[in-house]
């Protein structure tokens, strides 16, 4: 409800940046974060010759870097409780390598309670939510786990550790769809699929910084009066890095990774703008990330894009293409 009224014109799509801390231990690194208050972030560059460049970009919210992950919660979490009404939510973690994303959305290396990510909340929060309407509706949750590396989907779910799996996923008709009950049934889950991930990633040693993950939750509820069934679906996704690799330096299976990637972030891009600006054709077929998304982008379906800054001034390039990113599609 909340969502609802804080929306403005743009409709159904906010986009929230992030800002991660300065690497600790490095206290002699310069920000490119000139400024940062609620709703805008201020860059600081320097041309060629020296000369200072300041440049201010708006969104919905600015996360700085001492904002906690329970903080940023906080401002997802009715988005999120509007899955378990029907509505289809996808939240979007941008940015170059390093800049926080999966932090963000899973956590640091280092689990703590304190720093579980979005995904890990919004499940826990999805299962409390469904307990506290069980006299009236009974839900059912299930989760798929897919990653896209050069275009390919791979399910990251399927692996004989798994049981009770059906095989009608909603996106994927192939991919497992798990049904859960608890959170540690998804942080089970969840440590398959990363270590499903980490196997892949033998000839190339980071693998997962070049390809987009997609946690999948599908809700349906039961109307115990009615009869009614209700569905909502949410996709929370790890983007691949947005950096921008040198063509000059690259070549091959590298190069190939680079093209794929630069296509489907761009063409994600194209989709959220073309949605914000209500144009009459929206270019879903333009990547295998748009075509996936395709039923929960769009019509009343709630988007949340978080971009990730790295404030470190070498990355100031980087940052400016993040945000003009980001502008592009708020
Ligand atoms: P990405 O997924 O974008 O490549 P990571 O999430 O892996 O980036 O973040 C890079 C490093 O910075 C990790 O060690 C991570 O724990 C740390 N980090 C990122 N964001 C924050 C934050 N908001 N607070 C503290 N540490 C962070
Ligand atoms: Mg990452």
């Amino acid at each position: 409800k909340l969502y609802n009224q804080v929306q403005d014109l743009k409709g159904n799509i906010r986009v929230y940046c992030r800002v991660r801390p300065l690497v600790p231990g490095h206290s002699n690194t310069l920000s490119s974060v000139d400024h940062i208050d609620e709703r805008t972030i201020t860059i600081l560059s320097h041309s060629k010759n020296g000369k200072e460049a300041k440049k201010s970009f708006t969104f919905n919210k600015i996360f700085g870097p001492s904002v906690t992950q329970a903080e940023v919660f906080s401002d997802t979490q009715p988005l999120i409780r509007s899955v378990l009404d029907g509505y289809n939510v996808c939240i979007f973690a941008y940015g170059q390598t390093g800049s926080g994303k999966t932090h963000t959305m899973t956590g640091p290396k280092e689990l703590t309670e304190e720093g579980l990510g979005v995904n890990y909340r919004a499940l826990s929060d999805l299962f409390h939510l469904s307990k506290e309407r069980k006299e009236t509706i009974s839900y059912e949750i299930s989760v798929q786990m897919l990653e896209i590396y050069n275009e390919q989907v791979k399910d990251l779910l399927s692996s004989d550790e798994i049981r009770n799996s059906s095989q009608n996923g909603i996106n994927v008709p192939d991919a497992n769809l798990v049904r859960v009950s608890s959170p540690s049934d998804v942080i089970n889950l969840m440590d398959l699929g990363h270590r499903n991930r980490s196997v892949c990633s033998t000839a190339l040693n980071d693998r997962s910084s070049r390809s987009h993950s997609c946690l999948t939750v599908h809700v349906q509820g039961k109307d115990l009066t009615s009869g009614n069934i209700l569905r909502g679906s949410m996709h929370l996704v790890d983007l691949a890095g947005s950096e921008r690799v040198d063509k000059s330096e690259v070549t091959g299976d590298r190069l190939k990774e680079a093209q794929h990637i630069n296509k489907s972030l761009s063409a994600l891009g194209d989709v959220i703008s073309s949605l914000a600006s209500r144009s009459s054709h929206v270019p879903f077929r333009n990547s295998k990330l748009t075509q996936l998304l395709q039923d929960s982008l769009g019509g009343q379906a709630k988007t949340l894009m978080f971009v990730h800054i790295a404030p470190e001034y070498e990355a100031h390039g980087e940052t400016l293409s993040t945000l003009k990113f980001a502008e592009r599609v708020a």
